[in-house]
């Protein structure tokens, strides 16, 4: 079922929805029945050839548009999906096996940040410089790169879809997209709702295809001027190899194995769902889920029995049933997951809840206490709802705890003693920090960046439009008149 229509089989590229120059399709599967939901094209490097030539032909008059058109045409593209909400929430909840309304908040978001870089397009600025005598003037430009590659994974398509392509396009980029194979439908319906907007043929272009055909073709093509990559880290390792042979800047955007570190003084009935949401939200398959709880110890046994009576009471069915979680998206994803229920008790940790696979794809969420920092389950980003427990007696201890992955991604402190709260956020090595709740809520523009292995990027709120620009500077020596 596709609520947006877009034609089956096909990708878009310079306008117009095109098949594959081989014809190649791929399935798109329903992750709780394995049912086939529709086709889309399966680019190869010449399909890649083409929508980069198309994006390069559109990139000059595209730039040169006055910002505040670029802006109310990205407004329009804004008001028709919000005009879509319940149709697109359907798209993305049955590609990714989410539940609808995790789908229609992830609609909500994408508008949200559509919206804000439609706002933004006519506010970037460069700066005036001093200069060492009257006689100089100093200023910086901020232009567009040229043609941007952004490759995004299959777990919030819409949302990643929005967070690049919204400030790319706001400060005078074209972009040429490719979603994940796996759940490619939501970036499909965005970009008909953007043709139906009004976009210049060649601004948007969006192939499907295969990581290691039209991901590799896109992220290594000599077209392409900036690449943007959300998806694994060693993914992410192989695509900056690839923009190295090309001299081109990439942003990346990788995985995360974000601690909650849970202090005795903290309000615990706020605490405690906070924490099982942020680890069974969308299966645990988000970059910041909250896969290490870190407890201090006089309250651990508490808070192990409270987070597990919640993660037994979660319901678990298909995205229609709109219940609290969906199966994993795929037989990768389950295999993975499979793997870290099979090592954690083997290298000791304690099974509370959960640790069977279900029918399917379906997990249950799962609860270890007594992990170690050296265990997989500690430091390995597991991509399902599986949380580690390990318990500690003082800050000092926290601070080390929380520190010690190779991931920065996002750190989420629980405390009342305000003093606490900013030491530890001041010590963590992470992108983002939350205090007293999961993540950003609340915060317009919140910036999403990563430390560490979990990448590097300016994403989120305005500064997303400056990793879009490059900066010219200009030196003028003022003459005599
Ligand atoms: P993945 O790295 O396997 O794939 C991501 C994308 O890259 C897909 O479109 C895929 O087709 C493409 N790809 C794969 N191999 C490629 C190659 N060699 N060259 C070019 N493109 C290639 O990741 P995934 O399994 O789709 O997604 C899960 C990962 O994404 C997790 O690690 C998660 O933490 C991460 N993620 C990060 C963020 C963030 O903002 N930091 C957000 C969402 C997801």
């Amino acid at each position: 079922m596709v609520a947006v229509d877009f034609p089956s089989s096909l990708h878009f590229i310079d306008g117009e929805w095109v098949a594959a120059h081989d014809g190649g399709t791929l399935d798109v599967l329903d992750p709780a029945t394995h049912q086939v939901i529709t086709q889309v094209a399966r680019a190869g490097a010449a399909d890649v050839d083409d929508a980069v030539a198309a994006a390069r032909r559109a990139f000059p008059g595209w730039a040169a548009t006055n910002p505040s058109e670029r802006g109310a045409l990205i407004h329009r593209w804004a008001d028709l999906i919000i005009a879509e909400v319940e149709a697109l929430a359907a798209v993305e909840a049955q590609d990714v096996g989410k539940p609808l309304s995790g789908g229609r908040t992830n609609i909500y978001i994408t508008h949200g940040i559509i919206d804000y870089f439609a706002g933004a397009a006519d506010k970037l600025t460069g700066v005036t410089l001093p200069t060492r005598s009257p006689d100089y003037l100093g200023y910086t430009v901020p232009e567009p790169y040229g043609v941007c590659a952004i490759v995004i994974p299959w777990n919030v398509p819409s949302v990643l879809t929005a967070a690049n392509l919204a400030p790319a396009l706001a400060a005078g980029n074209t972009v040429v997209l490719k979603p994940s194979e796996i759940a490619p439908l939501a970036p499909f319906a965005l970009v008909e709702l953007a043709r139906r907007a009004g976009f210049p043929p060649g601004v948007i272009n969006v192939v499907a295809g295969l990581g290691p055909e039209a991901g590799v073709a896109l992220t290594s093509h000599p077209g392409v001027d900036h690449i943007s990559f959300v998806g694994s880290t060693n993914t992410g390792r192989a695509i900056m190899a690839n923009a190295a042979r090309n001299l081109v800047p990439v942003k990346l955007e990788l995985g995360g194995k974000s601690p909650n570190v849970l202090f005795a003084d903290a309000a615990l009935d706020t605490a405690i769902p906070a924490i099982v949401a942020s680890i069974t939200e969308n299966a645990g398959q988000n970059c910041y889920a909250g896969s290490r709880l870190l407890v201090e110890s006089s309250v651990h046994d508490e808070v192990v029995e409270r987070i597990a009576a919640a993660m037994a009471d979660i319901k678990t069915g298909p995205w229609e049933a709109d219940l609290d979680m969906g199966p994993l998206v795929s037989a990768a994803q389950f295999d993975r997951v499979s793997g870290f229920l099979a090592d954690a008790p083997r290298e000791g940790a304690r099974l509370v809840t959960g640790g069977t696979p279900g029918d399917g794809w379906f997990v249950r969420p799962t609860v270890y206490d007594q992990v170690d920092a050296g265990m997989r389950v500690a430091r390995e980003e597991v991509f399902g709802p599986v949380l580690a427990v390990q318990s500690f007696r003082d800050t000092a201890e926290a601070t080390a705890m929380m520190n010690a992955t190779d991931f920065g991604l996002l750190a989420c402190i629980w405390t009342n003693d305000v003093s606490r709260a900013l030491r530890l956020a001041k010590d963590v090595r992470s992108g983002q920090v939350a205090v007293n709740q999961f993540h950003d809520a609340g915060v317009i523009g919140f910036p999403f960046n990563m430390q560490k292995d979990s990448g590097f990027s300016r994403g989120g709120g305005y500064a997303a439009l400056r990793e879009y620009t490059q900066e010219k500077g200009v030196a003028i020596r003022l003459l005599a008149g």
